[in-house]
């Protein structure tokens, strides 16, 4: 049986979300910042949009397209709150949901469509009215419905706002010889930038190269990757969704700095501070790690350090420890503008140790756990942190790569 496959796009959602809850704010041009005193344009109202401003503009070129946008912060608790509350609406619709980014699903009907749903058009209205009846009368969305997650995305990328778009034998061929490569899924602005330079800017174009010339041109990932996209097929990056494995294979945890940072003492604070946010994750999901790694980024520079150990971690003592061993490598070469670390090689941690230092450090973490579960995060902490009005508290992303975590069931 073909395929049934819905995405649901909503548009311009953080910007959105702030006209729903504030109704003075429709109909206005909204930048969304990251957070205050940040200038990145992250997301924009749709009435931005009609200026020309960009996605990932600074505030300032803005500005000068747009006197009048008004720039607030994101408030990403509320957007995953939302999210969490879209994906109910999408379960009632069929069993198989898969939420891509904070924004955006995809809803599997093969198996149910043909006695609930003979009329897809009918079945996305619904959907669309079951969102604003969710979260409010000014949230709208397009729904691409195609027989695989690419053609799907495709179609609700090129839908008009708030429609719903069904892809049909001849609309595909269409969809793939209009749809600029840069609003294409998976490709990134330096892939597109080099089919630019070979005068390819639709899928439907990568069909008129030979194989071998693709081959040479792309290399063997891309080029097999492109092929498929020039008929309407799944790449991998969207194929692997069904490979997903029931846990997050890595928690990890980057921050950008409000100033350059050189002194050793505050920039291993910060990377504890990460660490101890990490532990929390991970913990949570009942995961320990075997791989640790940290970043430092400078405005020109770049530096890393990774460690793989034979025994999976989990207590924040043993995190911490080993992200100071790899910093100790570091030349300090340049100064600090953002700062990562990352656990992974997770696994379920399931055997407690029988050493009594390791018991003894598990009895601590726990203690830790619990007072900060009933008190608040950071209430307990080890000292070598960032002082209290400093401390970086876990935030959501916009893309939702720790989704396994974030709309884990309670
Ligand atoms: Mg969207």
């Amino acid at each position: 049986m073909e395929r049934t496959i819905l995405h649901v796009d909503i548009n311009s959602y953080f910007a959105t979300m702030l006209q729903q809850e504030n109704p003075h704010l429709r109909g206005k041009p909204i930048g969304v910042v990251k957070d205050e005193g940040r200038t990145c344009l992250i997301a924009l109202s749709k009435e931005a949009k009609q200026f020309g401003i960009e996605t990932g503009a600074r505030k300032q070129e803005a500005l000068t397209l747009c006197p009048q946008l008004l720039c607030l912060p994101a408030s990403f608790e509320r957007y995953l709150d939302a999210t969490k509350r879209l994906q109910k609406v999408f379960l009632t619709v069929a069993p198989s949901v898969y939420i891509y980014s904070l924004d955006e699903a995809f809803i599997d009907v093969t198996d149910c469509r043909e006695h609930l749903y003979p009329d897809l058009e009918k079945l996305g209205k619904t959907i669309q009215d079951r969102i604003k009846t969710e979260l409010g009368e000014w949230v709208t969305c397009n729904i691409g419905i195609a027989n695989n997650r690419f053609m799907a995305k495709m179609a609700s990328e090129v839908a008009p706002k708030g429609g719903v778009s069904i892809v049909t034998p001849d609309k595909k061929e269409l969809i793939l010889a209009t749809t600029p490569f840069k609003d294409v899924c998976g490709i990134g602005y330096r892939l597109s930038k080099k089919l630019a330079r070979c005068n390819v800017f639709y899928p439907y174009q990568i069909r008129f190269i030979p194989e071998e010339e693709l081959h040479t041109l792309f290399g063997p990932f891309w080029s097999v990757q492109l092929a498929k996209m020039a008929y309407g097929e799944e790449p991998h990056l969207l194929q692997q969704i069904d490979r997903e494995i029931p846990h997050m294979k890595s928690v990890g945890r980057s921050i950008t700095g409000y100033h350059l940072y050189q002194n050793p003492t505050e920039i291993k604070r910060i990377l504890h501070n990460l660490s101890i946010e990490i532990i929390e994750k991970v913990r949570i999901q009942k995961l320990a790690g075997r791989n640790i790694w940290i970043g430092l980024y400078g405005q020109e520079g770049y530096w890393s350090a990774h460690l793989t150990i034979a025994t999976p971690i989990n207590q924040v003592f043993e995190l911490i420890n080993r992200v100071d061993h790899l910093y100790k490598q570091w030349n300090h070469s340049f100064e600090v503008i953002k700062f990562a670390v990352r656990l992974s090689l997770l696994e379920p941690h399931q055997q407690d140790q029988l050493l009594p230092s390791w018991q003894k450090h598990e009895s601590i973490q726990r203690a830790l756990d619990t007072i900060n579960t009933k008190f608040g995060r950071f209430t307990a902490r080890p000292a070598a942190v960032p002082p209290q009005k400093e401390l970086i508290y876990p935030e959501v992303t916009g893309f939702l790569g720790d989704k396994l975590y974030q709309l884990r069931n309670e």
